[in-house]
């Protein structure tokens, strides 16, 4: 739903001409640093990219996913980086307590998320529990008025950043799946908790995750997300469906950079006389490219207009997820391909892409997964989605 058409055009404005004018030309400065600039923080934070998602109650702009979805098109036209330093705010880092926290949790927390004074982050994948996510074994034991919290979590985006945890961790040992599973906001600066060095990826180099490890770090009651234990998992699933429409929006906004990289390219090379883009067979990976990237598209809005009108979408989620992640996988490799030798030469956006969005077809639920979630829904309707 897009509740304004004026403003929204007005936002989409501010966003291409920053992503155009700011970030594109900063691309290579970050993926040679691995590191975004402060000043574009600093922007970021100014036009409130930060708190995208977070209800105006709070000083955000409280968008609907379809205006997210629209607005994440463009951003994603640059570095994934760039989207990454903010996303977590937007979704992962923030959402557990927008969706599910108390009244308190949301004072005290969402105004310092949407400003971007805290940067929020998402801790729930350990070392030995990752696809199986209700198997985490990080411990949360009530003690007084504090769970004591025990654990490591792996590969935990903008960890080395964060302000702010959101932690999925087991309050009931008896209960060994999702059911003994409880949400947490975690302040990054607590004694006991220790943020390892940064990974060392294949891209998305400006970006970071590291793990966090949880050492009899102490957890005011206060903090426990929703005040029931046991609801975690079921905080976690919520957030990450809205994730998944936002991570395919990404893909959407990655893949037509990427196309409209190639076709410039395309269209400047000459070879036996001519641009190669007057060629049928650079032609058909060029429309290849094009159709999926349309479907993807239209399949993210209708989606996002559905979460918006109130309907389940946890099975739109994962579908747009995983087509719109292997759509965008195709298309980066098509696109290396028309560079021919320059695709793989790191002077080219493309290389980076290249290796940058193969990310998006493993986090927030491999394509596995997500062929698990849809494949049972079906096998339990027993028949096809009708729409
Ligand atoms: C850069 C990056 C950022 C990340 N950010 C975060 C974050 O902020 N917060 C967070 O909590 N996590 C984060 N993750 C973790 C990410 O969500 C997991 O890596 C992902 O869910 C896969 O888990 P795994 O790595 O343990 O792989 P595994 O679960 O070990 O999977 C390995 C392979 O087995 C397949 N597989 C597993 N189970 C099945 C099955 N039942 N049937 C068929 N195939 C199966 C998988 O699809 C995959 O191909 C991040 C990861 C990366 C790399």
């Amino acid at each position: 739903m897009i509740r304004d058409q004026d403003t929204q055009r007005l936002l989409l404005d501010t966003v291409t001409r920053f992503v155009r004018e700011r970030l594109i030309p900063a691309e290579e400065e970050v993926a040679e640093t691995d590191r975004i600039p402060d000043a574009i923080v600093a922007e970021m934070r100014e036009i409130g990219f930060f708190g995208l998602t977070v209800p105006e109650a709070y000083g955000g702009f409280g968008l609907t996913m379809e205006e997210e979805v629209e607005l994440t098109f463009e951003l994603t036209r640059a570095s994934p980086a760039f989207r990454s330093i903010m996303g977590t705010n937007n979704g992962i880092g923030s959402q557990g307590i927008v969706i599910d926290g108390t009244p308190e949790q949301k004072d005290k927390w969402l105004p310092r998320l949407a400003s971007g004074e805290l940067i929020g982050s998402f801790a729930l994948t350990e070392p030995g529990s990752g696809s199986d996510a209700a198997s985490l074994t990080t411990t949360a034991k009530l003690d007084g008025d504090v769970y004591v919290v025990n654990g490591t979590k792996r590969y935990i985006t903008n960890a080395p950043e964060a302000g702010l945890f959101t932690l999925m961790a087991r309050t009931d040992p008896a209960q060994k799946g999702a059911a003994g599973v409880s949400a947490f906001i975690v302040e990054a600066g607590s004694p006991g908790i220790t943020v390892g060095k940064p990974d060392r990826k294949m891209g998305q180099r400006g970006a970071h995750t590291a793990d966090v490890i949880f050492e009899n770090c102490r957890v005011p009651v206060g903090n426990l997300i929703g005040g029931r234990e046991g609801q975690g998992f079921k905080t976690a699933m919520k957030v990450l469906d809205k994730g998944r429409l936002t991570i395919g929006a990404a893909c959407v906004g990655a893949a037509s950079r990427m196309l409209d990289d190639t076709l410039a390219y395309t269209l400047s090379r000459k070879q036996f006389g001519e641009p190669i883009a007057n060629f049928q067979l650079i032609q058909a990976m060029l429309a290849d490219s094009q159709a999926e990237l349309y479907a993807a598209r239209s399949m993210i809005v209708d989606a996002a207009r559905r979460r918006d009108d109130g309907q389940d979408v946890s099975i739109h989620a994962s579908c747009c997820k995983m087509f719109a992640s292997e759509m965008c996988g195709r298309v980066a490799d098509r696109c290396v391909q028309a560079h021919g030798g320059a695709g793989y030469i790191s002077d080219y956006p493309i290389e980076r892409f290249f290796r940058d969005v193969r990310l998006f077809r493993i986090y927030e639920g491999t394509t596995q997964i997500q062929q698990l979630i849809i494949g049972r829904a079906l096998a339990k309707r027993g028949s096809a989605m009708t729409y």
